[in-house]
């Protein structure tokens, strides 16, 4: 299939294939922090084919530049004022779950009760979490408290110091940016701290399914297993509009105590704030616009450069 010839005709050809898209729409309503400049453009696929289908519709329409993909808006901020470039919400794909053991496990790995199952990317974490909890299975207790959907976890790399989505995963499935589909082994994806890169595909890959590692255990073993997530939970604003984390932990540093030690906890610039509960995370409580949120980032920035000579990097993605 070849790509739409211009806007006009790529609505009329979304139209005709039933593909969900909005136009001229606020993305306060696609991140977690509720503030956000406008799209021009956003789909949403419900599935792979209608995903393929956009991929390849979309190709050098509206601009050179690629699609960007969102899933739960949980770590991702849209300071633009305007985004012209498609973007691809995963808010209503697939979220379903199968038993992939078959394609995936060795008689080994089932006769030490591990599972391979597989999600589609539009899934919740706190859904697989349930899920896994329904079912007795163990290896994902660490998504307690985490936001965002699981395709948004992969790219993320997200979780905590005890594990993360790595440890887990064992292949995906992504259209690549030219729209070919293809599964990625375990061997051919590097995790890193809050990263993701695949040997050999360039970066705006979306991911459609997860195929992740789960073992077979108790309720009771899961709920012990989730205690320590709780509890560090309890000292994060998340009844708050956040986007979690602002900073990645610079090497052998919290980000959160070196913020709290600059004096920032509480600090506020038009409707944004540094929580006071956990200086790593800045809340919008009313009314923030991204440049408030970005002048506090580069305001810590600097200071931390300054004062004691680190260099912080974000973990959230600004668009
Ligand atoms: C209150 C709160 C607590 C949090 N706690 C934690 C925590 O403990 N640990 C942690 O690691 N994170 C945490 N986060 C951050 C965030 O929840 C995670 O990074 C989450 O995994 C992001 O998922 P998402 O779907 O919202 O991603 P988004 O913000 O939508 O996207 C993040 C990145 O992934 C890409 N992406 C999204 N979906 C796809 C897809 N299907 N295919 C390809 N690329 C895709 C986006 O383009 C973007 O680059 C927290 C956030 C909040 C608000």
């Amino acid at each position: 299939m070849k790509g739409a010839k211009s806007k006009e005709d790529l609505l009329k050809k979304l139209k005709e294939r039933g593909i969900d898209f909005m136009e001229n729409q606020d993305m306060s309503s696609y991140s977690s922090i509720k503030t956000g400049g406008k799209a021009d453009l956003i789909l949403f696929p419900r599935n792979e084919a209608e995903l393929g289908l956009i991929i390849k519709l979309t190709e050098g329409v509206i601009s050179e530049c690629f699609r960007y993909v969102v899933g739960g808006g949980t770590n991702t901020l849209f300071k633009k004022e305007r985004i012209c470039v498609p973007v691809i919400s995963f808010k209503k794909f697939d979220s379903s779950v199968s038993d992939a053991s078959e394609n995936y496990g060795s008689h080994e790995n089932e006769k030490c009760g591990e599972k391979v199952m597989r999600f589609g990317a539009g899934i919740n974490l706190s859904k697989i979490l349930n899920y896994s909890m329904r079912h007795n299975l163990s290896g994902c207790e660490f998504f307690y408290g985490i936001p965002g959907t699981l395709g948004g976890a992969v790219k993320m790399n997200a979780g905590s110091k005890e594990s993360s989505v790595g440890n887990i995963v064992e292949a995906i499935d992504i259209f690549d940016s030219n729209g070919s589909k293809r599964t990625v082994q375990k061997k051919d994806m590097n995790f890193s701290y809050r990263s993701l890169n695949i040997k050999g595909i360039k970066d705006n890959y979306c991911i459609t399914s997860v195929y992740l590692k789960l073992k077979e255990s108790s309720k009771a073993e899961i709920a012990e297993n989730i205690k320590i997530f709780k509890e560090r939970k309890s000292g994060q604003p998340l009844g708050e509009f956040s986007l979690g984390c602002i900073f990645k932990n610079p090497e052998g540093f919290s980000a959160g105590k070196l913020i709290e030690e600059m004096g920032f906890k509480g600090v506020s610039f038009g409707g944004a704030s540094v929580s006071r509960k956990h200086a790593n995370f800045i809340i919008n409580k009313g009314g923030a616009k991204p440049s408030d949120i970005i002048f506090l980032i580069d305001n810590i920035r600097e200071k931390a450069l300054e004062s004691k000579g680190i260099k912080l990097d974000t973990e959230i993605k600004i668009v």
